[in-house]
């Protein structure tokens, strides 16, 4: 019985009096991926279990460990998304996409799911803004995804995320440093983890990535990527680091970012905070110059970023960022009796045409009981119409913060609210900055 009270273990409620925090967070992203020309896709919640096999690779720990899997009543193996990429590219490919003019610039947000252990920062379902970029193999996408997601940073006013960055090559440059890696764990086996003992065979890269202390420690006498990389990624990275810094962006070279999906190639990031505890990276992603043919496409050059919109929020609040404010009703009417409550329902529909947020209480309940109800939603005027009010055709608008009132015509409410509202916030105005410059804002850009 218990249980369907509860939510399930690593997912959470976002209740209505915090999302507008969520919403500031999402409109921010989305409207930042617009400005570099990303266009929002919307990709299904599930997807054949096969995509994020191939997709995110089966020698990494998400698809190993963490997927939500099952079958469905047809007998399908279904899989909750784990990350966004796979779905994006099968769209891309499906959709024709892959057919318009490159690149083609997708953005999203999307629910992920993850059978992960939950703790700070993790969760089962937790949330990604993510970019794909496909169709170009220049450095100047590498540049200009990693400026993307730091301009959302800035955007949101988060400070002191360090940017690292990598280069893991390409299959050529990888397959004689694995060979490398291979050579340097294999004489140390046994004192890997076991789940590193048989990533030696599958994916050596990956023991870099662990978090065990004594596999770390071991992996921070490796061989380093970068002295294996051929002529072309090497100049790739240059290019990369180049354009950061023509951008004023400020990163440092960590040879121990290798990222967690197998298709990964050439440049690969994270930008990591120290405010949030161990689970500190909040964005990270790469090219995956390789994924595209893997999922059946052509050879596509790509590459994307996902960024955790949880972690995000927490940084927010470790480090008091702004959030703008709930929005506030603008008109709550009390009304007493049956023919009060026709008016009522009428002004309410006048009012929401002209798009200003009008309440009443549905449950009609008595002057005192609405009053304090109005109290408890903080609309900034109040009305009370009564038998006498519909008689007359004339109310008290009281503005609740200031406590003036008004008298108001019911026949003309709307354009009545309309004066009164505007002469208050010009008061408020007047009372915040004495009198106010109006000529000032017509002046604006045009000083001489
Ligand atoms: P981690 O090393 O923390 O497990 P990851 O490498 O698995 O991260 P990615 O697959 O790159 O993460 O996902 C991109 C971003 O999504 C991460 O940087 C993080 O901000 C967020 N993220 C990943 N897993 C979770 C989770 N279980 N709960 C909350 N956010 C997550
Ligand atoms: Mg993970």
């Amino acid at each position: 019985m218990a249980l369907i009270t509860k939510a399930i273990k690593g997912t959470k409620d976002i209740l209505p009096k915090e999302v507008h925090k969520n919403q500031y967070i999402e409109s921010t992203c989305i409207g930042v991926g617009e400005m570099y020309g990303y266009k929002e896709i919307r990709t299904p919640v599930f997807e054949h279990t096969e995509l994020f096999q191939r997709g995110v690779g089966d020698t990494t720990d998400v698809v190993q460990k963490e997927m939500y899997t099952f079958d469905d009543k047809g007998g399908r193996s279904i899989t909750l998304r784990p990350e966004g990429t796979a779905g994006a590219v099968r769209s891309f490919l499906e959709n024709g996409l892959c057919n318009e003019t490159m690149p083609q610039k997708v953005c999203y947000l999307t629910s992920c799911y993850r059978y992960e252990k939950p703790q700070a920062g993790r969760l089962r379902e937790f949330h990604q803004f993510g970019v794909e970029c496909f169709g170009t193999k220049s450095p100047l996408a590498d540049a200009e995804i990693i400026a993307l997601a730091k301009s959302v940073f800035d955007t949101l006013g988060i400070k002191n995320l360090s940017l690292e960055i990598n280069s893991i090559g390409c299959p050529t440059c990888r397959a004689k440093y694995h060979e490398a890696l291979k050579e340097y764990f294999e004489n140390r086996k046994d004192e890997l983890c076991d789940t590193c003992k048989d990533r030696l065979e599958r994916n050596p890269m990956r023991i870099l990535d662990c978090k065990s202390p004594i596999c770390s420690e071991i992996a921070q006498g490796a061989p380093v990527v970068l002295d294996f990389l051929c002529d072309e990624c090497k100049e790739h990275f240059d290019m990369v680091k180049k354009y950061l810094e023509a951008q004023n962006i400020e990163y440092t070279v960590n040879p121990k970012i290798v990222r967690g999906l197998d298709y990964y190639t050439k440049t690969v990031f994270e930008f990591v905070s120290n405010s949030i505890g161990a689970q500190g990276t909040v964005c990270g992603g790469g090219r995956y110059d390789g994924l595209v043919e893997e999922l059946g496409g052509q050879s596509t050059p790509s590459l994307g970023f996902g960024m955790g919109l949880e972690r995000l929020q927490l940084l927010m609040e470790a480090q008091n960022c702004e959030f703008p404010e709930p929005t506030i009703p603008d008109l709550f009417i009390v009304a007493l009796g049956e023919k009060a409550t026709l008016k009522a329902v009428e002004i309410a529909r006048d009012m929401r045409d002209e798009g200003f947020t009008a309440l009443m209480d549905l449950n009609q309940r008595s002057l005192r009981a609405q009053m304090k109800y109005a109290d408890k939603l903080g609309a900034r005027f109040n009305v009370v119409i009564g038998d006498n009010e519909v008689e007359s055709g004339i109310a008290v608008l009281k503005n609740m913060q200031s406590g003036d009132e008004s008298e108001i015509a019911l026949a003309t409410f709307v354009s009545g609210f309309y004066s009164v509202s505007l002469s208050s916030q010009l008061d408020e105005l007047k009372i915040n900055g004495e009198e106010f410059d109006f000529d000032s804002l017509f002046n604006v850009g045009n000083e001489e």
